[in-house]
């Protein structure tokens, strides 16, 4: 049946070259095509890839790609949660593109979702199902611009690698793109990449706004440690560390850190000025133009957070413990700081600032571990982020193209920390869906006429950045 579905598919492609001198142009037949992008994704959502049960997806995804000739190699620290790397060889002129997916899916509770989450059932226009939007889009539209490179036999520049790499979610363990970049990065390594960290939005049935992701802050988490002498509950003490704690909290809930743009945010808040209504617009122009910055940031913090947050390094407390007993004075209490710093934040200096903030000896700073590094901001000037940009405004007119700042973090910061210029993209939806059925949501769904445009997008990108001039 698979093969059948092959002989067909492969009908439905032609591929043409222009009048010498001009780029070629490689013609899919995307009406055609739909039925066989449809039947991947669903057999991608189908497979529960719960983080542990990684292997799985890799072994659908290696037969599809063998079955047609294109070699894969797996990469495993442990045999359940397999990587996948398969790579179409380019003339060399041009370093190699990455295209990357995270394979595995957050969990599920059953008794929330009106369909069997992994049966990727079509309901209402929409495909239901864990994974249906993070990460499995770009898993489907990767996996279909390799298999169509082979078929129409393409001829790159540049090597095309595709990665379906687990533990994206969760890699405590390292078994993802840790893992990749530490023990086999010659075999990903790549002027540019491309993989989830990006998205677009969809108002009035029509795609309004696409960004593409450039950057995303880095976790820098802290816990503060006060210290003080246990005793009575009965007896007031002034090194009662749960007050000393407490005010330290207090103060770095409430400390307003610089705001400082940089050239991802800067081009952000520039295009949203342009299409915003006069209110929002003056806003923006105001953190642009450095003038009324206070009431602007003010806004921000109390109409738009996640915007306030993309203007500095954002220090969120998340957990406090302390205490063993009603009548017990502990001589220990700690508080998370869920901090998330700029692309260029001078970590160290950061937290001599916050010390100073605190300005308390009983209250210690402590680094916790973090499992991704620090990440530079992929540039806008390169060649890939220029042709993202010109594919998404060719195919939906009159969108906003814009580059955006994560204040999550991604894997893409491995990748961008190795020197690679890596990119986010995502399929489009309108803001009732993000809201309702978001990434890692009770119940996901992706509209499926949002599928056939991303996986086009994802082609004509791939195909821009890498097939011979
Ligand atoms: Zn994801």
């Amino acid at each position: 049946m698979k093969r059948l579905l092959v002989a067909v598919f492969a009908v439905a492609a032609v591929c043409t070259l222009h009048a010498q001198g001009s780029a070629p142009e490689h013609r899919v037949d995307w009406n055609k095509l739909r039925p066989e992008i449809l039947e991947r994704y669903r057999s991608l959502v189908q497979i529960d890839s719960t983080a542990g049960n990684e292997t799985l997806a890799v072994d659908y995804l290696k037969k599809v790609l063998e079955a047609e000739g294109i070699p894969t190699q797996t990469f495993a620290l442990d045999p359940k949660r397999a990587n996948l790397v398969a790579r179409l060889k380019g003339n060399g002129s041009k370093r190699p593109l990455l295209i990357l997916a995270h394979t595995d899916v957050v969990g599920v509770q059953r008794e929330k979702w009106p369909v069997d989450p992994f049966g990727a059932v079509m309901k209402d226009g929409y495909v239901w199902g864990r994974g249906s939007k993070d990460d499995k889009p770009v898993l489907t539209a990767n996996l279909v611009t390799m298999l169509m490179l082979k078929r129409l036999g393409i001829p790159l520049d540049r090597d095309v690698i595709f990665l379906a790499e687990s533990g994206e979610e969760a890699d405590l363990a390292g078994v993802g793109i840790n893992y990749m970049v530490r023990e086999h990065f010659p075999e990903i390594d790549a002027e540019f990449a491309m993989t989830e960290g990006g998205g677009a939005r969809i108002d009035d049935g029509r795609v309004t706004r696409v960004n593409i992701g450039t950057a995303e802050k880095i976790p820098a988490r802290v816990r503060l440690v006060a210290t003080g002498i246990a005793g009575h509950g009965s007896v007031p003490r002034l090194d009662n560390a749960l007050v000393h704690l407490a005010a330290a909290v207090e103060k770095v809930g409430r400390w307003e850190t610089p705001m400082r743009l940089n050239e991802t945010t800067r081009a952000y808040f520039e295009k949203l000025a342009a299409i915003s209504p006069p209110e929002r617009a003056s806003i923006y122009r105001s953190l642009l133009e450095s003038k009324s910055v206070g009431d602007a940031q003010k806004f921000l913090r109390e109409r738009s957070p996640s915007e306030y947050s993309m203007l500095r390094t954002s220090v969120v407390p998340t957990i406090l413990k302390a205490g063993v007993g009603a009548n017990v004075i502990p001589s220990e209490a700690e508080a998370t700081l869920d901090i998330r710093a700029l692309p260029d934040e001078n970590i160290e200096g950061f937290y001599a600032e916050m010390a100073k903030v605190i300005n308390d000896p009983a209250v210690k700073i402590e680094r916790i571990p973090q499992t991704r590094p620090a990440s530079p901001a992929s540039k806008l000037q390169t060649e890939m982020y220029q042709i993202m940009e010109r594919v998404a405004q060719k195919m939906y007119p009159g969108a906003t193209v814009l580059p955006s700042m994560s204040t999550g973090a991604s894997d893409q910061a491995q990748l961008r920390a190795k020197g690679i210029q890596s990119y986010g993209i995502g399929p489009a939806s309108t803001e009732a869906d993000e809201i309702n059925y978001p990434a890692h949501g009770d119940v996901e769904r992706l509209a499926e006429s949002s599928l056939y445009p991303f996986v086009q997008y994802v082609w004509d990108v791939v195909t821009q950045v890498a097939a011979s001039k």
